[in-house]
């Protein structure tokens, strides 16, 4: 008999030679039902797979990233099977899972595919599932695979085998498919049910421009159609929320090829709208005790030769500035850290000092491969809400709570009520990976676990996660439509104080290093805002939106009045346009709400005789008549509402 551990800490026995697929049923028949794999001592498997030690085991489903993934690889073997089936001759290059679906690179040798011939891709795929066919794992020989191949006469296969050594091969075969593959897999193909290609692209052999263009064809399957359906509505809801879309529309950002890939223009909205968010968390800073601190866009090579981060970032990012001096380099900063402990050198410390808080809204730059570009989610120059914090060791748990309350205090300014928080800790089982004396990762873990406990946070530990240089804890929001986006983060620091030899003065007299904490809560303006606009579909809160109010007058007669309103309401900081179009009042309305703009007044002869303003609200409709002063206080409690604890 083995024993095997489960997640849940209990441990059962089952006889040598059992499979998570048994063990799934010895609990339940539906969940045996849902097994898509097992993660078998921390290494995924297929769940047929014999265990003949004692285990630590998890049973994946498609609950689990691992389960999904498992998934739609077996999928592209089944999408293979169908593709060939269809398409005899197709020649396979390499099918993996990616965040949603997978794909398969393929050479249909001069045919093409487009969406008219999905569906009948889809129903071969099906019919093929339904066969229930088993992934049937066998090791072979390398000059046993290079003369399978050959045969086949897949050159994309043939140039795979080249890289893998003889031994260490496997092949997986399901109905009448044969793939090269190490797995997992599904055990059989019954259990996928529901199958939509997405989508066709062009995709050079080992994404090098001198190889030869293959076809990508981009699918997604799952293990029940309900699944598939709310998927699809995911998407279509998604897409109009695409912050690429919304941005251009409610004119907040731009991207120019002149300027640069990867390399956002803000629009006056937009630019407005960002320093409203910068002067939100300032305000928030200065009242806890940080310092604002600037820095320049580049640095000395030496700089980042000093933090590392040469070694890091180098030969993969923006090659270096030169100057008239020989063998003079800049860099364009891909980091703060190394300028604000810089700053922390400026003068001698003292344990009293101490903690000090340096914040920059810092612009960094790093190269990111041309493919990986998107929208302002991931681009090539950012603003990070930076700031980092030196303490004692004694000081980090306090220092954590306070970074907490203020990451808990934007996520709430902002409607991101669903998140969780993970906190990475050090491989209890490595510890020589890591920088840093064992005393002070106590007290810095210790640290996180007591506050993030003390404030209430959701939270998972995952061991081996954190950096070498520092445990973290990283903020996971859900948005609106319930998708997982990684924002905030607390790291900290035992390298960087090390490589910069920053040092304070103790109680004893003694030098000792400082702990360094880096701190971001939005993370990076760019990302945050693009989070945010799909979050709350373009909708921003009333204290951040572009334009509060739009003053609608139903004619032209009434355009000064509505000035005047505009004029008035500046005064109480409202912001706002007057929309003195020649146009329907209608159009004017439905104008508006497709802006976006929370509120509209419209002005009339009523309106301007009495001195006041018809108001509506977005989403909601008539609100009535108000005074000026009365729709001002109406707003400003609105946004004060949301700011009280
Ligand atoms: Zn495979
Ligand atoms: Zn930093």
């Amino acid at each position: 008999m083995i024993k095997i551990t489960l997640p849940d800490g209990s441990v059962r026995e089952y006889a040598k030679g059992t499979t998570a697929l048994q063990i799934a049923l010895s609990i339940s028949e539906g969940l045996a039902r849902n097994v898509l794999a097992a993660k078998v001592n921390g290494e995924v498997w297929d769940a047929t797979r014999a265990i003949h030690a004692d285990s630590k085991v998890v049973l994946l489903t498609m609950n689990d990233v691992e389960g999904k993934s498992t998934l739609w690889h077996s999928s592209a073997h089944l999408m293979a099977e169908a593709l060939e089936a269809i398409y005899p001759g197709t020649k396979f290059g390499i099918g993996p899972p990616i965040e949603n679906g997978f794909y398969y690179d393929i050479d249909l040798g001069g045919k093409t595919i487009s969406q008219d011939d999905f569906k009948k891709i889809e129903d071969k795929m099906l019919e093929l599932a339904r066969q229930g066919n088993e992934y049937k794992r066998s090791e072979v020989s390398k000059a046993d695979a290079i003369q399978y191949f050959k045969e086949k006469a897949d050159e994309y296969k043939l140039d795979l085998l080249e890289g893998l050594e003889d031994g260490n091969i496997t092949f997986y075969q399901q109905g009448n498919f044969t793939d090269l593959c190490r797995g997992p897999h599904i055990p059989n193909t019954s259990f996928i049910k529901a199958v939509k290609l997405m989508n066709v692209a062009g995709a050079y052999w080992r994404g090098d421009e001198k190889n030869k263009m293959l076809t990508r064809v981009y699918a997604i399957t799952f293990t029940k159609q309900k699944d598939l359906t709310d998927y699809l509505v995911l998407l279509e809801e998604a897409k109009k929320r695409d912050h690429r879309k919304l941005g251009k529309e409610l004119e907040l950002f731009a991207f120019s090829e002149k300027v640069g890939m990867g390399l956002p223009l803000w629009l006056p909205k937009g630019a407005a709208l960002r320093e409203r968010l910068i002067q939100f968390l300032q305000k928030q800073q200065l009242k806890n005790g940080y310092l604002p601190v600037a820095t320049p866009h580049i640095g000395n090579k030496n700089l980042y030769i000093t933090s590392g981060h040469y070694e890091k970032y180098g030969a993969d990012s923006f090659q270096p500035i030169r100057t008239p001096h020989e063998g003079e380099e800049f860099f364009l900063k891909p980091m703060n850290c190394p300028h604000h402990c810089e700053i922390y050198k400026t003068s001698p410390r003292s344990y009293k000092d101490l903690p000090i808080r340096f914040a920059e809204f810092g612009t960094v730059y790093r190269y990111e491969q041309a493919g990986e570009l998107h929208g302002l989610t991931r681009v090539r120059g950012f603003t990070q809400d930076d700031a980092h914090l030196f303490c004692r060791p004694d000081q980090v748990k306090e220092e954590f709570c306070k970074v907490i309350d203020l990451v808990l205090y934007v996520f709430k300014a902002l409607d991101f009520n669903d998140f969780t928080a993970q906190i990475s800790l050090r491989d209890p089982e490595n510890k020589t990976k890591y920088i840093g004396s064992d005393e002070n990762w106590a007290l810095a873990e210790a640290a996180i676990i007591e506050s993030s406990a003390e404030k209430g946070l959701k939270t998972v530990v995952e061991l081996g996660e954190a950096a070498f240089y520092g445990p973290k804890l990283d903020f996971m929001v859900k948005d609106a439509i319930g998708r997982k986006w990684q924002l905030g983060t607390i790291q900290v620091d035992y390298n960087l104080p090390e490589r910069f030899e920053l040092e304070y003065t103790g109680s004893d007299n003694m030098k000792h290093r400082p702990v360094m904490i880096h701190r971001a809560p939005f993370g990076s303006l760019e990302r945050f805002i693009a989070v945010l606009i799909e979050h709350c579909a373009g909708k921003f809160p009333l204290w951040l939106t572009p334009d509060q109010i739009s003053v609608l007058p139903i004619s032209e007669k009434y355009n000064d009045y509505a000035k005047k309103v505009l004029e008035l309401l500046n005064n109480y900081d409202i912001r706002g346009l007057v929309d003195d179009r020649n146009e329907k009042i209608g159009k004017k309305i439905r104008d508006t709400e497709l802006q976006k703009i929370p509120y509209m007044l419209i002005v009339g002869e009523k309106e301007e005789a009495d001195n006041m303003v018809s108001v509506r609200k977005q989403g909601e409709g008539d609100l009535g008549s108000f005074s000026i002063q009365d729709f001002a206080n109406i707003i400003n409690t609105e946004i004060e509402n949301r700011f009280i604890k």
